[in-house]
């Protein structure tokens, strides 16, 4: 739906540049052919002293202006074409990527479906690889609920699950993210706690951390060290979580939040991804009134990145009640469902 607004928008802004500067174009010729037809009827009537020139300012304006009209849509024109050139981009390598990520686990249990019915496998070797089935599986299940809930948080359909907790819930969540990748105990550390109550969908925010973690062992060389500290302010409990990997360059800082980024760079070793990681995990953030922001000092130099999430009761009150007033709707309406 967006998306058509947008090309609506963009063709919309097309048609009536074209408009407005065939229109100047023409009340120009027309005020010119006019004024020029006159003032030859006047000077006929007149013997016109030698020196004095037509000094024809307002057809020099109105040029100017016409000028600068012309200008302007073409910047416009030129502008959205650009924009709009490499959203194609983007989405061609979006489906390129998308592609690879569901064909390459299809593919690898198509290999082991085949081997188990045409081959005679002991015992051990099967379970080997019905286990291998399961995980690719799994991964095909992650991927497509993750694109079906961020179109839905796109679509502004999402329906979180808000609760007040107690700042312990934050370490206890990245903690189980590094349990859930199976991260030895000295690749990473907390240092520091956070002290304010916060509002939080615990499934969601352990989406945030999964998507974190999963990025520092993507783009670190081993051994992989990350370091996540915590400390809180009045109004914020503010989480930096860093690794020790390839970094970021200044300029992919301001766009690796957005849909599809990826960062290309010939250092950077062959990565797969969706480019949809970073953006699901700002929405979230958004979503639960925070902020994130990403700190590196440049390739080959660990990144950094830092959520604010408001403590309750001190920032965004009114947001956060709003928040929690929608689970307790949802939550009615589900008792009410079952009560059936
Ligand atoms: P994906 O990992 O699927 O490409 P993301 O949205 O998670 O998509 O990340 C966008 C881009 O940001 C990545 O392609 C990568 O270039 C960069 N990036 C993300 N996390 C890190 C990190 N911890 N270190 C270096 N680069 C990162």
């Amino acid at each position: 739906m967006k998306k058509h607004q947008s090309q609506f928008f963009v063709l919309f802004a097309f048609v009536l540049a074209q408009i407005a500067w065939l229109g100047l174009l023409g009340l120009w010729i027309y005020w010119y052919v006019s004024n020029y037809i006159r003032y030859e009827q006047v000077r006929e009537g007149y013997i016109v002293p030698p020196g004095i020139v037509n000094p024809k300012v307002g057809v020099f304006v109105i040029g100017i202006i016409m000028i600068a009209g012309i200008a302007t849509a073409v910047f416009i024109i030129f502008r959205n074409l650009t924009v709009q050139r490499k959203l194609t981009g983007l989405y061609d390598n979006f489906i390129a990527n998308i592609t690879h990520e569901l064909k390459s686990p299809l593919s690898s249990i198509q290999l082991y479906l085949e081997t188990l019915s045409s081959k005679n496998i002991p015992p051990e070797k099967q379970k080997e690889f019905y286990s291998s089935m399961a995980k690719d599986t799994d991964r095909l299940h992650k991927l497509i609920n993750s694109i079906l809930e961020i179109s839905r948080i796109e679509q502004k359909r999402v329906s979180h699950n808000y609760h007040i907790s107690s700042a312990d819930i934050i370490p206890k969540i990245i903690e189980s993210s590094f349990k859930n990748f199976r991260l030895p105990e000295d690749a990473y550390k907390i240092e520091g706690s956070v002290r304010g109550k916060c509002v939080i969908d615990n499934d969601a925010m352990q989406i945030v951390f999964d998507n974190l973690t999963d990025n520092a062992i993507k783009y670190s060389p081993a051994p992989l060290n990350i370091l996540v500290k915590l400390k809180s302010n009045e109004k914020q409990n503010i989480i930096e979580f860093s690794d020790n990997g390839i970094g970021i360059g200044i300029k992919d800082q301001k766009t690796i939040f957005n849909k599809f980024h990826r960062v290309y760079n010939k250092n950077i070793p062959n990565v797969k991804g969706t480019g949809l990681g970073l953006f699901w995990v700002r929405e979230i953030i958004k979503l639960h009134g925070g902020k994130i922001s990403v700190k590196s000092e440049g390739l080959n130099k660990g990144t950094a990145f830092i959520i604010e999430l408001p403590i309750y009761k001190t920032s965004k009150i009114l947001y956060i009640k709003s928040l929690l007033r929608q689970t307790a709707k949802k939550e009615r309406f589900m008792e009410t469902a079952d009560g059936e």
